[in-house]
């Protein structure tokens, strides 16, 4: 047996608090608080004490995915994209930039929402943002 402690931060939400995780022959096995992290100081809500299942999960989505004929397909990450691009611009082009919304997380680092609010504003032209927080 080949095991492993990993320090890391906790990705279901903003607050950051400190993990460890638990590597077992190279399989994310469990979590730990980190006892000596600034934020959380040993503590973990319910969420951070099974941080390591998703990893491992058989129904984490692995690809994105997109809906043609009310079904979900597997796409690659190109086609996806261009997908979400062409719809996007289809509908700004046909009932303005304010016809959309970006919507961002509170599982996305502080940098990401601003990236996704200055794409809205900048690219779009639009200032429908909002965050799940208030959803
Ligand atoms: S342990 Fe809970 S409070 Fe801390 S970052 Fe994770 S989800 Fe947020």
């Amino acid at each position: 047996m080949n095991g492993k402690i990993v320090p890391s931060v906790c990705s279901y939400c903003g607050t950051g608090c400190g993990v460890l995780f638990q590597v077992v022959n190279g399989k994310l096995v469990g979590t730990m608080p980190l006892k000596t992290h600034p934020v959380n100081e040993g503590k973990l809500c319910i969420k951070g004490w099974h941080l390591h299942e998703y990893v491992n999960s058989p129904t984490r989505l692995r690809s994105p995915l997109i809906k043609m004929n009310g079904r979900f397909r597997q796409a690659t990450w190109d086609k996806a994209l261009h997908f979400a691009s062409d719809r996007l611009k289809a509908i700004i082009e046909k009932y303005g930039p304010d016809s959309v919304g970006v919507l961002v997380s509170a599982k996305i680092t502080n940098e990401e929402n601003y990236l996704a609010q200055k794409f809205a504003r900048a690219a779009i032209g639009t200032n429908n943002v909002d965050h799940c927080a208030r959803l």
